[in-house]
């Protein structure tokens, strides 16, 4: 299936273009033809099969027919209520990101824990879509603050967790304050005991969409480290996994947009099929790199964190992480970049010795420890760093501190690596910055 054929608007088809996805989720599939006509849901599905898209696609189109039919309403269209302020802020971005070419599109968000005035400001304004936790818009529609009456479409997301938390009765409250005549959709892992009785209350005629398979599901994603004595090091071990002949397609992660660009002429250079995407290129070019990759023209992508967000291409067989990541939840992203659509991925990591905390902490964060591996002619003549303090970093170090080594940086007095018996192509010196 393509987004073709769910009929959407062609500014939202511009978005999932812009965001990098080539067809919609089973979930996505599923629950957007349904709710485009009006329907009220009851879905199940989890975190990460793209939930969010399936019920802000549909949000973004009752904007759009508002705006094409220049109907102006005070309060909000679209109410999503979320158990907690991060989940309201996820959705938040998604609405901007899936949103971003709808004419002077209004979100805002409504949560606990932040000061009420520019809350206040915001539902006092012109509203589309209004993503709120429900102790917070309790307190705001109690004040006469937040006008209800012009929902249109009610999202509860994640009704489980709200209902764990307590929040039943602000649900209530809060459903009583919009139209009776709303679209009502609920996303919740379960439908039993009292989710189903308040799904019960609230929606009519629900159909049930329960997604157990994901298109995101991971085939067997086997992980290697590699050990690099130096830069040059490193290189040569790029450079021999790229020859493999296993190698459908790789993605190679670097820190910075400066080294994804130098990395990529270097390969360039060496005859490999490759390009770079990373956020500092013109949309234009991005989305071509993106074909040149789904098309088998390329075969080598060389990106960073933020432009492989969206990547979702079956044929990646290789994740190689030339530089790290600088959170160790953005290993667990990049490395889910292969194995997709049930086949099997191999994430390769070249760390240098000043990257052993970051390593100490990916595998703290993911509770597993990446299996160490060689390669033949090219072993590491220095010593596996001990999972132990880099420089700089003491052990242990918080999540978020800045690893001892991001990006390629000159290092006075690098010698190029030299393996005993073995050539290389030489990678010459880091790219300056
Ligand atoms: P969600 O389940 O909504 O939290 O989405 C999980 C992740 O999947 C997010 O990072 C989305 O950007 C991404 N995503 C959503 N829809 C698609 C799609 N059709 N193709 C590829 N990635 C997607």
């Amino acid at each position: 299936m393509s987004f073709e054929t769910l009929n959407l608007h062609e500014s939202l088809t511009r978005a999932l273009t812009a965001a990098g996805y080539a067809a919609p989720t089973d979930v996505q599939a599923a629950a957007i033809p349904p709710a485009l006509a009006g329907q009220d849901l009851m879905v199940s599905s989890r975190t990460g099969s793209g939930k969010t898209a399936s019920f802000m696609l549909p949000a973004l189109t009752r904007v759009l027919a508002s705006r094409l039919a220049a109907v102006k309403t005070r309060g909000p269209r679209v109410l999503v209520l979320t158990p907690t302020r991060e989940l309201a802020m996820q959705v938040a971005k998604a609405a901007s990101d899936y949103g971003r070419y709808v004419p002077g599109l209004r979100v805002a968000t409504v949560v606990g824990g932040v000061p009420y005035g520019a809350q206040l400001a915001a539902l006092r304004g012109p509203l589309d879509i209004l993503i709120a936790t429900p102790g917070r818009l309790i307190d705001h529609l109690g004040s006469g603050k937040a006008m209800l009456g012009n929902i249109e479409m009610l999202v509860l997301d994640e009704a489980d967790r709200m209902l764990d938390m307590g929040f039943i009765d602000d649900i209530k409250h809060i459903a009583q304050a919009t139209p009776a005549q709303r679209q009502t959709v609920m996303y919740s892992a379960t439908f039993a005991g009292h989710v189903g009785r308040l799904a019960g209350e609230l929606l009519r005629e629900p159909q049930r969409i329960e997604v157990s398979s994901q298109t995101e599901a991971h085939g067997d994603i086997e992980q290697r480290l590699h050990w690099a004595d130096d830069f040059a090091h490193k290189n040569a071990l790029l450079d021999h996994i790229l020859t493999e002949r296993s190698v459908d397609q790789a993605l190679v992660f670097t820190s910075t947009q400066r080294d994804a660009d130098w990395l990529a002429d270097r390969l360039h250079e060496m005859g490999h099929k490759v390009a770079s995407l990373h956020g500092g290129m013109p949309q234009g070019r991005r989305n071509r790199v993106l074909q040149g990759l789904r098309s088998q023209h390329l075969r080598v992508l060389v990106a960073t964190d933020v432009a492989a967000r969206g990547i979702d291409v079956p044929t990646i067989s290789h994740v190689i992480n030339f530089g790290l990541p600088m959170k160790e939840e953005d290993y667990v992203h990049r490395i889910g970049r292969t194995g997709r659509a049930g086949r099997t991925g191999l994430a390769v990591t070249l760390a240098e010795r000043r990257d052993s905390g970051m390593i100490h902490r990916i595998q703290r964060y993911t509770t597993q420890r990446i299996p160490m591996a060689t390669i033949e002619g090219l072993e590491p003549k220095r010593a596996e760093p001990r999972p132990a303090p880099a420089p700089g970093l003491p052990y242990g170090a918080k999540p978020g501190a800045r690893p001892a080594g991001k990006g390629f940086g000159p290092r006075p007095g690098g010698k190029p690596f030299k393996p005993a018996g073995k050539t290389y192509s030489k990678a010459g010196p880091r790219p300056a910055r």
